[in-house]
C-alpha cells in the first residue's frame, strides 16, 4: 500500500480556522485533495487528481487503483481486527449482534464467494432489495469487493417502483430476504420481489435469499438460491478484493423522488472513497476506535454514507438498527432506545433527520434525561430543514451540539454544515452552516443568473465545478440527463443546481428555504414555503406543518398548510381547530406579513411523506389544486395524502 493510514496522526495541526482550510480547498484543490487521498489506501497511486477537460463531468483520481471493501474492512485487519465493527440491533426481532472487523471479513468473502459462484464479475450489476439485516451491509461491501456495481433498492418498497428499478438496473442477481419488519408488523418481500420480477422486462439469472424465518418463502427452482445453504459451502471462502479504477462505479442509487421520478445517481469509487475518509475526519470528528451511529436506512444514500462505508472507512464501529425510534428490543414501546444505544456503545457521533426528532417530540421529554450521553460529541441532522423548535427541543433536551447537514443523494456527503473535526464553530438554529470544503457554493437569480453577492438575498443555490470527490458522476446509463436536468436550469452558466432555494446571511451562514419548485408567488412576493413552515411550527400547538402554494385567480398563488396538531382532540374539535387556525395565521403576520398569512390552515393527523420521510408537498400541491398528484411510487402512507384529498374537499 502506498500510504499509512494517518487517521491518528494530530488532528489538523497547520490548521488555524475553518476559513483557511476552505480556502485552500478552493485556491489549491489538487494540493487539498492530494493530501485527502492519503487518509485511504491505493493500490496504485492516481497521476492526474482531477480531470475536468469536459465539463461538467469531472474524474477524481485518474490512473489510481483502489477498492471501496479493501479500505472499509481488509486494512483494518492489522490494527483491530478484534475491535467491533458492524453492530447489529433489531428492535424488531430482538437481535444484536457485533461482528469485530475480523468476523465481517469473513462474512464479506463468504458473501463475494457466493456472488462470483452466481457468475457476478466487476460491472455486473447486483440489486440489493434488503431489510435492516447485517446480511445487507456484508451484501454491498461484497459487491465493493469484486467491482460490481450493487443499487440498493429501499426494502419494502412495492412491486412496480422495484421493477422499474430491475429495469433500469438489469442485475445478474438480487439479493433479497423473507421479510422485513416495521413496528412490530411483518412485511413479507419475497412476494412482493416476485411481482415485481414478473412485472419487469429483465429478469436476473439468480435470486439469492436471506430466511429470517418471518414470513414463509416459496422458492423458484432454478432461480432461488438460499444465504445460508451458500454461506455453508463457502464458510473458509478466501476472496481477494479486485483493483479497480478510481473512475470505476461503484454504485447506483435513487433519489428520494420528492420532485418527481427518481434520478438514478451513478457513482465512482476512489473519489467517494476519499470523500468519505474526509468527511469522517473534518466533519464528523469521528476517530477509529470509536462508535458512530447513524439512525438512516441502507436505501438511502446516507444509509451508503454514513451506515457502511464512511464508519468503516474511519475504523469505527458502525450501529446498524433495524426498529422504530419508539420500540424497545423487547418490542414494547421504549422512547429512549436510540440514547439507550448511545450509552450502551459509547457513540461519539450520531446521524438522524428531523423527521424522526419529530416523532420523539411527540413523547415524554424526560426520556431524553434517562441515559448517560457523555461519549456523545455531536448529533448530526438530515434530509429536511431542521426547524428552531424542532431543532432547541433535542438540543436542550439532550444537552449535545446539534449541526445541521444540508446535502443530496447527488452529493453524497455534507454540501454545507459546520466541519466539527476542523473547528468547533456555533450553529445557527435554522442553518446547516456554511459551505464545506470542496465546494464552490453560490447563491444566483433564478431568471437571470447573475451571482447574488449580497446578505439575506434570495436565488438558487448552485455549485460552481468541477464537484468535488464523492459528487455523483452522472445519471446512470443517461449523460445527457444528468447534464439538462442538473447543469442547465440557470439561464447562461453551466453550474449544477440544487433546485434548493436559499440565503446567505452577513456571517456567511446559509440557510435553505425549501425547493424552488415549491417558491409561492403571492401577488408578486416570492416567499420559501420553508419560511411560512418555520414560522407556524413555532407555535406551541403545532406538531408538524406542511404549506403549499396554490393557485389563485386574484393573486397568481396563495399559501395553504396543512398541520399536524400537538393535541390530536384538536382534530374532532371544530371551535378549537377555528381557534387555531386563527392564532396561526396572525403568528405567520407578525413573524413574515400578511401576505404570508395562509388562506386556510387546514389539520390532518398525518402528513404524506416519501418512504425516506420527506414531506410531499407537490402531492399536497396537486391536489389542493385539483390536478392528478403525480408519480407516488416512493410514497410511504397513502392514507395520509387520502386525508388532505378529503379536508380539501370539505371545503
Ligand atoms: P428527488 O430529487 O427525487 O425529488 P429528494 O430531493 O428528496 O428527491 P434526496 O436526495 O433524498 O432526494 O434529498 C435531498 C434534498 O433534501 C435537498 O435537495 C433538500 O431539498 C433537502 N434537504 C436535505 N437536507 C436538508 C437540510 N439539512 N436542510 C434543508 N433541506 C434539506
Ligand atoms: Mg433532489
Amino acid at each position: 500500500m502506498c500510504h499509512p493510514n494517518p487517521q491518528n496522526e494530530s488532528r489538523d495541526k497547520n490548521m488555524a480556522s475553518y476559513a483557511d482550510f476552505y480556502r485552500q480547498s478552493m485556491d489549491q484543490p489538487e494540493a487539498f485533495w492530494t493530501e485527502q487521498a492519503k487518509l485511504i489506501d491505493w493500490h496504485k497511486p492516481f497521476t492526474r487528481v482531477c480531470n475536468y477537460d469536459k465539463p461538467p463531468f469531472a474524474h477524481w483520481y485518474e490512473g489510481g487503483q483502489t477498492n471501496l471493501c479493501h479500505n472499509a474492512v481488509d486494512r483494518h485487519l492489522k490494527d483491530r481486527a478484534d475491535q467491533a465493527a458492524l453492530i447489529y440491533v433489531s428492535s424488531e426481532t430482538g437481535v444484536e449482534k457485533t461482528y469485530s472487523f475480523k468476523e465481517l471479513h469473513v462474512e464479506v468473502q463468504r458473501m463475494a464467494a457466493s456472488l462470483l459462484a452466481m457468475g457476478v464479475v466487476k460491472g455486473d450489476r447486483v440489486l440489493i432489495y434488503m431489510p435492516m439485516i447485517a446480511e445487507a451491509a456484508f451484501a454491498m461491501l461484497a459487491c465493493a469487493r469484486l467491482g460490481a456495481i450493487h443499487c440498493v433498492v429501499f426494502g419494502g418498497f412495492a412491486s412496480g417502483s422495484l421493477a422499474s428499478r430491475i429495469d433500469d438496473a438489469t442485475p445478474k442477481v438480487i439479493i433479497s430476504a423473507d421479510a422485513g419488519s416495521r413496528g412490530g408488523k411483518v412485511v413479507a418481500y419475497k412476494p412482493l420481489l416476485d411481482e415485481a420480477i414478473k412485472l419487469s422486462t429483465h429478469k436476473p439469472d439468480a435470486v439469492l435469499l436471506v430466511d429470517r424465518q418471518l414470513a414463509p418463502m416459496h422458492l423458484v427452482a432454478g432461480r432461488d438460491l438460499l444465504w445460508s445453504t451458500l454461506r455453508a459451502k463457502y464458510m473458509a471462502a478466501q476472496v481477494h478484493c479486485v483493483w479497480l479504477d478510481s473512475t470505476d462505479i461503484s454504485y447506483t442509487i435513487y433519489t428520494s423522488g420528492t420532485t418527481g421520478k427518481p434520478k438514478g445517481v451513478q457513482r465512482d469509487t476512489g473519489g467517494y472513497a476519499v470523500a468519505l475518509a474526509a468527511s469522517m475526519k473534518h466533519i464528523f470528528d469521528g476517530r477509529a476506535g470509536e462508535t458512530y451511529f447513524s439512525t438512516s436506512d441502507i436505501g438511502w444514500v446516507v444509509g451508503h454514507s454514513y451506515i457502511v462505508y464512511g464508519p468503516l472507512i474511519a475504523g469505527m464501529a458502525t450501529i446498524m438498527y433495524e426498529g422504530l425510534p419508539t420500540q424497545g428490543m423487547d418490542g414494547q414501546p421504549n422512547g429512549a432506545i436510540w440514547w439507550s444505544l448511545v450509552e450502551k456503545y459509547k457513540v461519539t457521533a450520531m446521524f438522524s433527520a428531523p423527521t424522526a426528532v419529530r416523532v420523539l417530540r411527540k413523547q415524554d421529554p424526560a426520556l431524553l434525561k434517562k441515559n448517560d450521553l457523555s461519549s456523545l460529541r455531536a448529533l448530526f441532522l438530515a434530509g429536511e430543514p431542521l426547524d428552531e423548535p424542532t431543532g432547541r427541543w433535542i438540543s436542550e433536551g439532550l444537552n449535545v451540539p446539534i449541526i445541521d447537514n444540508y446535502w443530496q443523494t447527488e452529493s453524497g456527503w455534507p454540501i454545507i454544515t459546520i466541519a466539527n473535526g476542523v473547528e468547533k464553530k456555533a450553529s445557527k438554529f435554522g442553518s446547516p452552516g456554511v459551505p464545506m470544503y470542496g465546494y464552490r457554493v453560490k447563491i444566483l437569480h433564478e431568471s437571470t443568473g447573475e451571482e447574488l453577492t449580497q446578505p439575506n438575498e434570495k436565488g438558487v443555490v448552485v455549485i460552481d465545478g468541477p464537484t468535488p470527490p464523492g459528487f455523483m458522476q452522472t445519471i446512470w446509463k443517461d449523460d445527457a440527463r444528468f447534464v439538462n436536468t442538473y447543469w442547465k436550469s440557470v439561464p447562461g452558466k453551466m453550474v449544477y443546481s440544487t433546485f434548493d432555494w436559499g440565503i446567505r446571511d452577513e456571517d456567511g451562514y446559509f440557510f435553505i428555504l425549501g425547493r424552488t419548485d415549491d417558491v409561492i408567488n403571492v401577488a408578486g412576493h416570492r416567499l420559501g414555503t420553508r419560511e411560512i413552515e418555520e414560522s407556524i411550527s413555532g407555535h406551541a400547538g403545532v406538531a408538524e406543518v406542511a404549506v403549499v402554494g396554490v393557485a389563485d385567480a386574484l393573486k397568481g398563488q396563495v399559501a395553504m398548510a396543512f398541520v399536524v396538531p400537538k393535541e390530536s382532540a384538536v382534530l374532532d374539535d371544530a371551535a378549537a381547530s377555528l381557534k387555531l387556525e386563527g392564532d396561526i395565521m396572525k403568528r405567520v403576520d407578525g413573524d413574515l406579513g400578511a401576505v404570508a398569512r395562509p388562506s386556510r390552515v387546514r389539520f390532518v393527523s398525518a402528513l404524506p411523506k416519501t418512504r425516506s420521510g420527506k414531506l410531499l408537498r407537490r402531492a399536497i400541491q396537486a391536489v389542493c389544486e385539483g390536478r392528478d398528484a403525480g408519480d407516488l411510487t416512493t410514497m410511504d402512507d397513502p392514507a395520509a395524502l387520502q386525508q388532505i384529498r378529503d379536508r380539501v374537499a370539505a371545503k
